[in-house]
């Protein structure tokens, strides 16, 4: 089965630093200060097009950190006026929808736990109608392919045409090394229904250990996925989420140096 997506290319919306394509940045944005510093070891790295953050953080359970909110916009502006580098938060309501396009963020995401509510992919993609905005969806928490394809081609009908999927890997009750499964074949699946949507691995998410990001960003180069999103945080120690899969940005560029990159076919 081929979608019917419309979709242009990666290079039309983000421009890359240096190979492979890389969006990072901390999990949460914590405090001003956590964020600019971050973002200023991020852009003097050489290798980052995109600064993320979350600001509004969907968790499992209650009692936790949930996001700084709002007050975040204001950080990711200023992380952005000084580095230059454009923002990507992830949004999951018509309201961050408004709230991000209104303070100038360049790239919004949708993340697991709402690629597998049609109603919220619904609700976003209404929001997005008419908005020139790059959009990533994150695979549903779930192995459900046709959620992530259906999310996917809610937010293109809705006039989204700057599109990309993200590969976060898949909950499972399985003993594993991973915190989320890869589970290759579902994104490689994506790949044959949809050649030309743009495919960016979250090896942060799928480990949820920094010492085997390297070993699933490089799987993922080798399956031709067209970029990387990692988490960075300048003291990954005491961050407030994930704490245990974020890199300090001179970590990230030992693991961008340490890839090989697929040499084109002759
Ligand atoms: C995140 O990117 O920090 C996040 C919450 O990811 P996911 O939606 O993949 O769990
Ligand atoms: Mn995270």
């Amino acid at each position: 089965m081929k979608l019917d997506l419309n979709i242009q290319p990666l290079s039309s919306w983000i421009k890359t630093s240096s190979e492979p394509l890389l969006i990072a940045g901390p999990c949460s944005a914590e405090t001003e200060d956590q964020l600019v510093a971050t973002a200023h070891l991020l852009a003097k790295t050489g290798k980052v097009s995109a600064l993320r953050a979350g600001i509004w953080k969907p968790r499992t359970r209650p009692g936790e950190f949930e996001g700084i909110g709002s007050i975040g916009l204001k950080w990711l502006q200023r992380a952005k006026a000084e580095t230059g580098l454009p923002t990507a938060i992830e949004v999951a309501n018509a309201k961050h929808v408004e709230e991000a396009l209104e303070a100038g963020v360049d790239i919004l995401w949708v993340g697991a736990r709402s690629t597998v509510n049609p109603f919220t992919v619904q609700e976003i993609a209404d929001a997005l109608r008419g908005v020139d905005v790059p959009v990533m969806v994150k695979n549903p928490v779930n192995p459900d392919l046709s959620l992530w394809i259906g999310a996917l081609e809610r937010i293109n009908q809705a006039g989204i045409t700057k599109l990309a999927a993200i590969h976060r890997g898949f909950s499972s009750h399985e003993k594993s090394a991973f915190r989320n499964e890869p589970m290759w074949d579902l994104a490689i699946s994506l790949k044959t229904h949809a050649p030309e949507l743009p495919i960016i691995n979250d090896p942060s998410h799928i480990t949820g250990n920094r010492d085997l990001i390297g070993y699933i960003a490089q799987k993922a180069l080798d399956l031709d996925m067209q970029g990387l999103m990692i988490e960075s945080h300048i003291d990954p120690t005491v961050a407030w989420t994930d704490a245990k899969q974020q890199v300090t940005p001179s970590a990230l560029v030992d693991i961008i140096m340490n890839l090989t990159l697929r040499k084109p076919e002759i």
